[in-house]
């Protein structure tokens, strides 16, 4: 038995090449981009504007699935939780998260994560594998299709964020294919203006990132004002250190929009990197490399059991954040969404039971 396709990770023009593949004409090829991105079908069965023959022909040598739900969690505050398997039995994880105005998806680009953070539940898994370009898409058509139905329109828009499980930028190639994917007018139309990918500061990858053409926003975990505090929270410092980085960041600033701006995280880790001499070199950091353009999101540690951090008291929070202002830079706190149920920031562990630890 040879293995069938997972579509949904296809471009339009590699459904070209499939779909003639199996004698079929060019234009077929459109027609499945629409079926599976516009309206969200994941059945080829359903499509029904295409001739029964076709669309037995379809299932016969594809799919438009390869993700399965086996869990989904529905926070408190409405944020939802999706603990899927590959068919090779591998975790992904994908969150969503309502506002009043618009909807985030947070999706996955590995399962599991090689990167050690010592405050992140996800690095306790290590690295499974990379997501493929399919696995990527279908969490965002998975989550979509769950608050919605299979339906072309969605009554909020959509932004995604690259910040779930895994290094987005250690699967590079497949996160562009799927984002490319994911902006045409005819599928999904969630434009890289609405997408922000996070990194944890893959040097190389910052400055290929901003030389792309049409790219999303940025936004670097940073957590630590210096290399020696860096260096113990996040060892990809060991690799590239903040000066590296901060090069990168500078490289990036240069390729920014008119308007735009780029993102630092900061997780705040009670009485480790929270304190008043932290933000001020944190500021002294940014003056250094001539930062402007940046935005510090300051995002209050997530517990969880086997995390050796306390969430930060919430007057370091307020002073962390006063002190940066008071020199020019904006910040702003996180809300965290989701802890209840293991969704918030660098909670995605596969975990299948509640969150007894920091729930508020
Ligand atoms: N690997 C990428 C993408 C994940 S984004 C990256 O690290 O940027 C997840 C964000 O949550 C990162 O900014 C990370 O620093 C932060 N984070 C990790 N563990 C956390 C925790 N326990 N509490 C709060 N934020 C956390």
């Amino acid at each position: 038995m040879t293995e069938k396709q997972h579509l949904t990770g296809f471009s339009k023009s590699e459904l070209a090449e499939f779909v003639t593949g199996i004698g079929e004409p060019i234009y077929r090829g459109n027609q499945i981009f629409k079926a599976i991105h516009g309206r969200r079908l994941k059945d080829f069965s359903d499509i029904t504007d295409l001739p029964k023959s076709f669309r037995d022909k379809l299932n016969d040598s594809a799919v438009a699935t390869a993700l399965v739900v086996e869990s989904r969690y529905v926070s408190e505050d409405g944020t939802r939780r999706y603990l899927m398997k590959t068919d090779d039995g591998y975790p992904v994880e994908t969150v969503f998260i309502p506002t009043e105005n618009r909807d985030t998806i947070c999706f996955s680009s590995q399962s599991g994560c090689p990167l050690k953070c010592d405050f992140c539940l996800t690095a306790k898994l290590g690295l499974l594998r990379n997501l493929s370009v399919g696995e990527i898409i279908e969490q965002v058509i998975i989550a979509l299709n769950d608050v919605y139905g299979e339906a072309a329109n969605t009554p909020h828009g959509t932004n995604l964020v690259a910040m779930g499980a895994g290094e987005p930028f250690l699967n590079f190639e497949n996160l562009i294919a799927a984002i490319e994917i994911m902006s045409e007018e005819d599928g999904l139309f969630i434009v890289p203006n609405r997408i922000t990918v996070s990194t944890v500061g893959i040097v190389p990858r910052i400055k290929e990132f901003a030389e792309l053409e049409n790219r999303p926003h940025l936004a670097i975990s940073l957590s630590a004002p210096n290399d020696d505090l860096r260096d113990r929270l996040m060892p990809v410092n060991k690799k590239w250190n903040l000066d590296e980085l901060m090069n990168a960041a500078k490289f990036f600033q240069e390729s920014l929009r008119r308007g735009e701006r780029f993102t630092f995280e900061y997780v705040l880790l009670g009485g480790v990197n929270d304190s008043s001499e932290n933000a001020r070199q944190l500021a002294d950091l940014l003056v250094k490399y001539g930062l402007t353009r940046v935005k510090i999101n300051l995002i209050p540690h997530n517990s969880a059991e086997g995390l050796d951090y306390e969430p930060p008291a919430p007057e370091r929070v307020k002073d962390f954040k006063a002190i940066l202002e008071s020199r020019g830079v904006s910040a702003y706190v996180r809300t965290p969404r989701g802890r209840d149920i293991f969704a918030a920031c660098g909670q995605l562990a596969a975990k299948s039971e509640p969150n007894l630890v920091g729930t508020p």
